[in-house]
């Protein structure tokens, strides 16, 4: 296959000039800020430094608009250079920008591959780019065959999540090794769940495929999806694509300095990774005892998804006892299943209670 990365660009991303900010345009050390039209006397909130030290955080400037600090840290956990790295607001917005880099809307299209994460398609909605769906096979793996006849010279993306969301299993490797090999658009694996997982990233991949962009994010397995912070891995030229097109300011700063902070506590990633893991097994093991259950899908992530007989009236009542899980039975290749999110041990042990008083007909 021939890989050429210009010639996937659309034209007006190409000629467009990026925003300069004034952040942008000076990042060295000075003692009077005068460039940005910010407020000079500071903000009416501090955020107290979590490092302990000085006053804390005034929010009165506009944050580094490529996140040098988070992305120097990164670079050391993900092994990644820092060229190599984009940071969204979630990996929403990379998905987005992904789009919006790419695809001529109303002339490309994405390959998505369903039952999977629901942004694919709305951003290609949002962007009115046509979506080609081909369904996983019935274990949920790549249909191989199905993904090739979809292909057309029209085709700049295809998705693929593994861990997957809703159905919680790895795509098999060498599937995924095919379509980078074959595939001459950019091959998208999101890795929103890779922390849960036994499987190893695609990142090392990286120097291999220059078609390959790996996302992962910092609101599953790292506990911050309050705060958005998604991550792209890809070559230099993507990732200079991606940030010529974000806004400027994307991440905030409270965002980054926190996130400067949580990266210190790998450790307590990875306990809550085992943890998680744990409660996943039992939650599976006393669910498999329940009278109406079909199937409990194996899983790579902080998720099950389960078939049951009358599953959307299992949700119903686990909603009257203030239980959410998300009820998926309208998905196809999803009838009657409900993905439930690992919670704590307590969590866990109250849905399952709630679940013994449900009699199956
Ligand atoms: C949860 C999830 C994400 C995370 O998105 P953020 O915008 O980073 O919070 C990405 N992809 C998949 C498949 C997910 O399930």
């Amino acid at each position: 296959m021939e890989f050429n990365l210009n010639s996937l660009v659309r034209e007006n991303i190409k000629n467009m000039t990026a925003y300069s900010s004034a952040r942008h345009e000076f990042s060295g050390n000075a003692s009077i800020f005068l460039d940005a039209n910010e407020n000079s006397f500071g903000s009416p909130v501090n955020l107290p430094s979590p490092l302990g030290e000085g006053l804390g955080v005034r929010f009165n400037r506009y944050p580094d608009p490529s996140q040098m600090e988070v992305k120097e840290k990164l670079s050391l956990i993900k092994g990644v250079a820092s060229q190599n790295i984009f940071l969204g607001n979630g990996s929403d917005e990379a998905i987005d920008l992904l789009y919006r880099i790419f695809c001529e809307p109303s002339r490309d299209n994405a390959i998505i591959l369903p039952p999977t994460y629901g942004m694919y398609e709305v951003c290609a909605e949002m962007n009115n780019i046509k979506t080609k769906r081909v369904n996983l096979t019935a274990d949920f793996q790549l249909n191989l065959d199905a993904i090739e006849e979809a292909i057309d010279s029209y085709t700049k993306l295809i998705f693929i999540c593994s861990p997957n969301n809703p159905t919680g299993n790895s795509i098999n490797r060498s599937d995924v090794e095919i379509i980078l090999n074959n595939f001459d658009g950019i091959v998208v694996i999101d890795e929103a769940y890779i922390n849960y997982s036994k499987q190893k990233s695609f990142i090392p991949e990286l120097t291999e495929y220059p078609n390959l962009i790996v996302m992962q994010t910092l609101s599953k397995a790292w506990g911050l999806a309050g705060l958005r912070l998604g991550m792209a891995f890809a070559s230099e030229k993507i990732i200079d694509l991606m940030n010529k097109v974000k806004y400027p300011y994307n991440i905030n700063s409270a965002t980054q300095l926190l996130v400067l902070d949580a990266l210190n506590n790998i450790e307590w990633v990875n306990n809550h990774i085992t943890i998680t893991v744990n409660e996943r097994e039992k939650l599976k093991s006393e669910l498999q005892n329940l009278p109406f259950i079909e199937n409990i899908f194996p899983s790579d992530a902080n998720f099950i998804l389960v078939k049951m007989r009358g599953a959307r009236n299992i949700y119903e009542l686990l909603v009257s006892k203030g239980i959410i899980v998300r009820d998926r039975s309208k998905v196809i290749l999803c009838d009657d299943c409900l993905r439930i999110t690992i919670g704590t041990e307590k969590e866990n042990q109250t849905l399952i209670e709630a679940l013994l008083n449900y009699k199956a007909n």
